[in-house]
């Protein structure tokens, strides 16, 4: 009579676990740094680094020093940015038209650092709230609601403006109905044909966006954003985003924020064959600062484990703020 030998005590699962050479040939490996895209945030003057309070590590940069930080992130492999603008409240307007000010700090932003990093691929978010006086992505009516159709002829502008200065990829961020469609036909028209499209395609109303609104001083004035962003008590509205948003001509779809979403990320991937970003928002970034300030985590451990995460869950290209600390936090 055979015995069964696929069972406790001759199967023990902890021989496969039992030194670390074993366990990292069993391992799925951490994403490598060419899957990182690093979000900054880029103002006017020169030598400006101003530390952000609610995101130790990360600073508002002019110009000049995001060359330098940049040179940084490069040398670790990271080779891809996400550029947000943030200008004070002499060229805010309410309908945010800074944004597609040719010679604006984003549009500048990218063509020097172009120049002097020509394989960088840069993103740039494209939202009306980092230039509108109240602060809301679209623009309003008389009684302060935001006005769908209007807001997209702006959104269109503001992604043929950065395209125009040599931006690879535009990543509109307001959650208007019809935008993506409204700038793959605007950046077609232009002859912007190899301009890349990442829609934020699935983007939460979340409380998760705080550190983020004080460092693009971002904020709205008044009311909140649930009118526009995808509510995340409703899964079928919010993959409806996603895959619509797919329909109109996006390259890359993505998931906003990542950690409290991965079964959207995982969802998402099992639905589509487009790539999916996921933006590994301030409020997780900081979240996981404080706890290692704290003393309750180790913080390269809590970062590698979230990371790993999203990984699991589908995600092909990460945006977060870990990017300019690879080496420290995510090299093997
Ligand atoms: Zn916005």
């Amino acid at each position: 009579m055979s015995k069964n030998f696929a069972e406790f005590p001759e199967l023990r699962l902890r021989r496969l676990r039992q030194n670390a050479t074993v366990r990292n040939m069993l391992a799925a490996p951490l994403p490598g740094p060419e899957k990182f895209v690093w979000p900054v945030f880029v103002v006017e003057g020169s030598g400006v680094k101003q530390p952000l309070a609610a995101m130790p590590g990360q600073f508002r940069y002019s110009i000049d020093t995001l060359v330098e930080a940049v040179g940084e992130v490069h040398a670790m492999g990271i080779k891809s940015l996400m550029i947000f603008g943030v200008v004070g409240p002499e060229c805010k307007t309410p309908s945010g038209d800074y944004g597609w000010s040719p010679d604006g700090v984003v549009q500048r932003a990218v063509g020097t650092l172009k120049a002097a990093w020509p394989d960088l691929v840069i993103f740039t978010d494209v939202c009306l709230c980092e230039y509108t006086s109240h602060g809301h992505c679209g623009v309003l009516d008389g009684s302060g609601k935001v006005v769908n159709d209007h807001s997209l002829e702006l959104l269109a502008k503001i992604a043929l403006s950065h395209a125009a200065a040599g931006a690879d990829a535009v990543a509109p961020s307001a959650m208007m109905d019809g935008q993506i469609a409204a700038i793959r036909q605007a950046l077609e028209s232009a002859g912007h044909q190899d301009t890349l499209l990442l829609s934020y395609s699935t983007k939460f109303a979340s409380g998760m966006y705080g550190p983020f609104r004080e460092a693009a001083n971002s904020a709205p004035s008044s009311g909140d954003r649930k009118a526009y962003q995808a509510d995340w008590r409703n899964l079928r509205s919010a993959m409806l985003e996603s895959l619509l948003d797919e329909s109109e001509g996006a390259d890359m779809l993505m998931v906003k924020p990542s950690l409290f979403y991965l079964d959207i990320i995982c969802r998402l991937k099992e639905s589509t064959l487009l790539p999916v970003a996921a933006y590994n928002v301030s409020g997780e970034y900081s979240m996981l600062i404080a706890t290692a300030d704290r003393g309750w985590g180790d913080l390269k451990t809590l970062v590698r484990e979230s990371i790993g995460a999203m990984s699991r869950a589908g995600t092909d290209i990460f945006i977060s703020y870990w990017s300019n600390q690879y080496d420290k936090l995510l090299k093997e």
